[in-house]
């Protein structure tokens, strides 16, 4: 029943052939425009599907958030609420912005404050290309499966990341970021280019649904606390200058990623990822909002709402 609902809404989404793909990654830009899939997995361990749950692409900025969780289980929320804030910025993804009177990005789900928790995943005084490894295996752990990276997107988008350098050059020069900030824009954009599908972002939303305990394998990635801070965030900043139409139309803790995912987690019930290349403005899928504007008004899914 639940893949027959899927596929249904995938076809009336399929139509809408506007937006772009990613254009400031050359690597992105050439991707299939066409794909599309959705993906449920609930709380209980069962996945249920649609269309391309099984096509690979890079995480991108949904990787933020699961970042963010692991650098509040290594460092404490103390040292990361220090160097990041928890204010939503109403700004672009990519805006060169910080407080003003503190000099910390805004928060986590912006490109300045993801750049600055990609530098506190791990203990203290990590090598760059160890701090990948905890990433990887820390976002591994989210989707119960080893995750890989695609070299070829992350060459192409490190050829053009001078807005991500510019941003991590001035977070030096306020003293959030230290040490070499080319290598840190580095690891960051590795951490963007781990391959995963929608179903591995389903059940990655779902351990987040899931108290931090991954529902497939079991495990615990993160603790309980770790986790309301996280969904709070994603639920207030996850979609950036859309957040607030989100929150409102929507009304799940969500993030989106510039090479078309987009997930959502429901505390306690399930996560939801869709799979659509083409973005809106914002940098969101265009038939990936559709889908989740649907999921939400047919299942009651708001969280505002009392079920
Ligand atoms: N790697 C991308 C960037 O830093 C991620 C952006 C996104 O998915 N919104 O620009």
């Amino acid at each position: 029943m639940i893949p027959d609902y899927l596929a249904e809404a995938l076809g009336e989404v399929a139509a809408d052939t506007t937006g772009e793909t990613a254009g400031y990654i050359p690597e992105l830009a050439t991707a299939d425009p066409e794909r599309l899939g959705a993906a449920f997995a609930m709380v209980d361990g069962e996945v249920y599907g649609a269309g391309d749950i099984d096509t690979a692409f890079t995480i991108q900025s949904i990787s933020k958030p699961f970042v963010y969780a692991l650098a509040l289980s290594d460092r404490g929320f103390d040292q990361v609420l220090a160097k990041v804030g928890v204010e939503p910025s109403g700004e672009a993804f990519n805006e060169i912005s910080l407080e003003s009177g503190t000099g910390r990005p805004l928060n986590p789900m912006i490109n300045a404050g993801a750049i600055t928790t990609h530098s506190l995943a791990g203990p203290e005084g990590l090598q760059p290309t160890q701090r990948v490894e905890r990433i990887t295996d820390g976002l591994s752990a989210f989707a119960g499966r080893r995750l890989k990276m695609d070299e070829s997107v992350h060459a192409s988008e490190m050829e053009h990341a001078h807005r991500n350098l510019a941003i991590a050059h001035m977070l030096g020069s306020h003293g959030v970021l230290t040490g070499d900030v080319r290598a840190v824009v580095d690891g960051y954009i590795r951490q963007c280019s781990l391959l995963v599908t929608a179903r591995d972002l389903a059940v990655m939303a779902a351990t987040l649904a899931n108290r931090g305990v991954n529902p497939l394998s079991g495990e615990r990635v993160v603790p309980e606390p770790v986790v309301r801070q996280v969904l709070s965030v994603m639920f207030s900043c996850g979609m950036y200058d859309a957040a607030g139409d989100w929150a409102t139309q929507v009304g799940i803790p969500a993030k989106s990623g510039v090479a078309g995912g987009l997930i959502g987690a429901l505390p306690g019930q399930i996560g939801i990822a869709t799979f659509s290349p083409r973005l809106d403005s914002h940098g969101n899928s265009v038939r990936g909002v559709s889908l989740f504007e649907r999921f939400s008004s047919d299942m009651g899914l708001h969280v505002m709402e009392v079920p």
